[in-house]
This record gives C-alpha cells, structure tokens and sequence, in this order.
C-alpha cells in the first residue's frame, strides 16, 4: 500500500495523541505513514501549558490543565513510557500544620480538612455529612467503571460516541444535572451543595443544577491525583515527537479543501506572514481536526462537511502571581491566630439558586484559591522564599481583591499592586472548557469520509485524558479502514492475477 499523508490540525492533548497512536497502529499494520502536525501556538500542548515564576524556567507553573489522575491509563501510560516524573504535585510543598483545604461560601468556612490527620478528617465528614461520601465514592466507582470500558474490546474503537455511551449506560447520567443525579441516587442535599458542588466548581466553572451527572462524578474521581514534573505539556510534546518530524508550530490553518480523489488540500499561513501572501497549501490523504472548531478559525465548505454545532465555553479567568504574603486570615473571617487554608474551594449557601445560570454572581465571587508552593524569588538579593498561588474566577481577579486576600488595605492599590507585595503576576483568559449541560447525542467524530474531530469529546467529559482517549480512538478507526482497504486492494490483485492466469487455458481450448 502507498505511504499514506495525514495532517493534524491542533498540538494539544487530543492532537498529539492521535498521532502518536497513529504512528503506533500504522507500523503493527505494515503501513507506512507521514504525519504533519500543524499548530497556531508556538509550543505544543494547547490548554496544557506553563509559564514560568518571575521569568524564570526553573519555576514553571501550570497555566491550564493541571493535574490527572490513576485512571487516566493514556496518560499514565505515556508519562511512564518517556521516562516522566509525575512528582509534580509535591515540589515546593511544604508541610503546614494549618489546614490544607477549605470550602468557603463567601461567608465562612463550612468545613476544613488538614493535611496531618486522615482519621480527624474522616471522623469530621462522617459526623457532618453521614455516610453520603461513600455512597458517593460507590457512584463514582460505577461510572469510572463503565467509562473505562471505552478503552477496551468489544467496545474500542467506537464509530460514534453517542452510541458508545449509550450502550454502556452513560447516556442515564449525562442526560440530567449532577443535582437531579444525586438526589435519584440518595446522596445527601448537603453533601452535593458543600462537597461535590465545590468540586464542580473548581474542575469545570459550573454548579451542580447546570453540570450532567457523568461530569459531575468525574470530579470526585480524584485518586491517585498527579501531573508531569516541569510541565503536563511533556507528555504530549514526547507523544508529538516520536510520531512526527514534521511538526509546524506558529502556523494557522485557514482552510480544508476537498479533492475529488477524497483527500483535502490544507491550507495555512505562519505567523509573521502578510495579509497579500498567498497561503501555503498541501494535499493530504486524511485529516484529524484536534480543536474546538468554533475557535478554530477554519473554513469549512457547508456544503461539503458536516459541521460541528457551536457549543458555549467557559470563560475562565485564571491568575497566577508569587507574594512574600501568606493569605490574610482577616480576609475570611478568621481569627489572626487561625492558618488559611492551602487550597480554598468554594460553594454556594443554601439561599443561592443559579439554576442552570451559567453566570450565576455567587456569593463567594472566585472558584478556586490555591496556595501552589514556596519558592525562591531570584530578583531579591539574597533570594527570598515567597508563596505562588493561583486564582480561578468567572471575572478578573481585580488588584484590589489580591491586596485584601493578602491582608493589604485595599484602598490603597491604584492600578497594580506594588512590586514589594506581589512580584510576579501572569493573568489569562480561557475558553477552558463547555458548559456541560445535559445531553443525550454529542457530536460526530467524522466529518466526512477521511476528515475527523476530536473535541466533540468534551460535551461527555472534558480534559486531557479524554481527548488524548478521542485521538487514539481516531487513530484506530483511520488505520482499521486503511487494513480494510489493504485487504480490497489485495484480494483485487488476486482476482486479477488468477484472470490472468486462466486466459491461455482460454486459448489453448
Ligand atoms: C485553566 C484550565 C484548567 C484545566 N484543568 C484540567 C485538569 O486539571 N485536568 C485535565 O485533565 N484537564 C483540565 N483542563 C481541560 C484540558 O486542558 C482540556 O480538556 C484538554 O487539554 C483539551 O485538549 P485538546 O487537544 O482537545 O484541545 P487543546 O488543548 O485546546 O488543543 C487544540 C490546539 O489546536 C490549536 N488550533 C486551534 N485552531 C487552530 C488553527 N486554525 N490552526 C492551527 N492550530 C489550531 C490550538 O492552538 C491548540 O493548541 C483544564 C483546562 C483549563 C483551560
């Protein structure tokens, strides 16, 4: 069979994933295949990236996904297989006696958990919450279960995720709100509003009455939590690599043609191209879509593709800044006495209803704040140990807002704070991820006969697993037509060859 062509558009988890895969099926196959891997960003991994603390490339920080957990089997898989450290979680950590987690809803504390003392903790929750977390912790077994199955035979690969989920009765939770789901299930109202809402919340941006109920268990699935030493990005910068050697970075692709022998003519331009330049183009024999197609900014003729729906997007605002200042115990009402806690998630009071409200204004105004790791400040002389914390909120975390947090008077900040309170700063908006409504069909993987699409993905479950998941099984399906047509091909060449052989018989009669 003839070397076959195949572009990915989109370096993030799902793209990389679905060409290192490819590389992976194509040789078991006997079949040869030239990978290009296109990406507007100039690095790989997409909304799996980092910055560095005070421009300094011995402190990066995630940015977007951060972390994964035991049973994401890819990217376990890959971090082991290219030798990462999944240690990242515990550099810079230092051992509080203070609390490690609180869920705050804009009033007070409603629980604390510390870090030292499993029982104490354990003992705390049963006593305010009954046995509702393990009735939980048995819920989410049973849908990680059935979610799992989508990795094996007779299920992998899957032609449609709509009737994937459907058969492995995932369909029953993503077609109802993580509400709807616990109260049918008996998990205690108090339990979802303070424990699993929280969690919703600082995973996906959303509160239990919007978010399906497969989510919503996704996010108490959190054994095993990890993430890449240095950066989650390496597992799919590693993945991109051993596929292809030609990876175009800082390159946009514009358009998808297709040819009337059923493979497309992409087209691109490079970053610091001009507006008269006329793009460049290439012809492929297969194409994987790997990103949000409504960011995308590919043309696509309608009348030729199926066109993913638009689907709405969190807009998430995501602040990462270093302080010599602990957080304020003033700023939540705690004694001066009273260590914050390391990780603050956040919930609503029992009087707040957003409904399916996506931009519900809660009372508690941030998702998340967390208190990442101590680190050396390398522009003060001597270097000084000073804390990097991380904001998630629906808005701008404001200056104003950083300086009460850390105990400074607010009034005082005209537009940034003073570089001796805060010394480092990185703010970025995402489209982090989709409103998870509930829903019964999600969108089709195949666009058209040799055209394929990740991120539908994400309606089911967005993160770096699935689509990492979606780009495998992709991968899959392409190589399985490919063995398909082989076999055509060489049962054809039989045909002809024993019609061949038969024609002098023919003559001699
Ligand atoms: C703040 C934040 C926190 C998160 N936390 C977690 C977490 O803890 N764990 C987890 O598992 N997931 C988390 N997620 C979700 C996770 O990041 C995504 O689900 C996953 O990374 C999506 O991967 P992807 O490859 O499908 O898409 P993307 O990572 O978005 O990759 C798509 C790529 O396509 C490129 N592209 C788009 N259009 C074009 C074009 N026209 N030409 C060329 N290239 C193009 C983009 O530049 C991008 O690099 C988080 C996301 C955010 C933003």
């Amino acid at each position: 069979m003839a070397s076959k062509e195949v572009a990915i558009i989109g370096a993030g988890a799902g793209g990389t994933s679905a060409a290192y895969f490819l590389k992976q099926y194509a040789a078991e196959a006997g079949t040869s295949v030239k990978i290009t891997i296109f990406d507007r960003n100039p690095y790989i991994g997409g909304r799996s990236t980092t910055v560095d603390a005070w421009d300094n490339p011995a402190e990066p920080v995630e940015l977007g996904a951060s972390i994964f957990v035991q049973v994401n089997k890819n990217l376990v898989d890959a971090a082991k297989h290219f030798d990462l450290s999944t240690d990242g979680m515990s550099k810079g950590k230092t051992a509080s006696s203070g609390p490690q987690l609180g869920i705050w809803n804009g009033e007070e504390f409603v629980i604390t958990t510390s870090a030292n003392s499993d029982w104490w903790n354990m003992a705390k929750i049963l006593y305010r919450y009954g046995w509702a977390p393990i009735k939980t912790n048995r819920l989410m077994k049973e849908v990680v279960g059935r979610f799992l199955k989508m990795y094996e035979a007779p299920n992998f690969p899957w032609s449609s995720l709509s009737d994937i989920l459907s058969e492995l009765g995932l369909i029953k939770a993503t077609g109802v709100t993580g509400e709807q789901y616990l109260k049918e299930k008996g998990v205690s109202d108090l339990f979802a509003r303070e424990i699993i809402q929280a969690s919703t919340r600082v995973n996906y941006a959303q509160n239990l009455p919007l978010i399906h109920g497969v989510e919503t268990m996704v996010c108490m699935a959190t054994d095993g939590a990890m993430s890449i030493e240095g950066g989650n990005w390496q597992i799919f910068d590693c993945m991109a690599h051993s596929a292809s050697n030609d990876i175009q970075l800082d390159t946009n692709v514009t358009t998808l043609r297709k040819l009337p022998d059923e493979g497309y003519e992409v087209h691109w331009t490079r970053s610091g191209d001009t507006l008269d330049m006329t793009p460049s183009r290439k012809r492929y024999d297969s194409v994987v879509f790997a990103a949000p197609y409504q960011f995308s900014n590919i043309h696509l003729d309608v009348s030729v593709f199926k066109i993913p729906d638009r689907v709405s997007y969190v807009e998430l605002h995501v602040t990462l800044f270093a302080s010599p200042h602990a957080l304020s115990p003033a700023a939540f009402g705690l004694k001066p006495s009273e260590a914050v806690p390391q990780i603050i998630l956040t919930t609503l009071q029992p009087d707040e209803k957003p409904g399916a409200n996506p931009h519900y204004d809660a009372k508690a105004g941030f998702f998340s704040i967390s208190t990442l790791r101590e680190a050396q400040n390398p522009n003060t002389n001597p270097p000084r140990t000073e804390y990097i914390y991380k904001i998630f909120s629906p808005k701008p975390a404001q200056s104003d807002f950083i300086a009460q947090i850390l105990g400074l008077d607010p009034h005082n900040i005209k537009d940034e704070i003073s570089k001796d309170h805060v010394t480092w700063i990185h703010r970025k908006v995402w489209n982090s991820y989709p409103y998870e409504y509930p829903r019964v069909t999600f969108e089709e993987l195949r666009l058209d006969r040799n055209l394929w699409y990740t991120s539908g993905i994400e309606g089911f479950i967005s993160t770096m697993e699935t689509s990492s998941l979606m780009g495998m099984n992709i991968a899959r399906l392409i190589v399985d037509e490919w063995l398909k047509e082989k076999t055509l091909a060489e049962e054809t060449t039989r045909a002809l060859d024993s019609l061949v052989q038969q024609k002098p018989l023919k003559a001699k009669l």
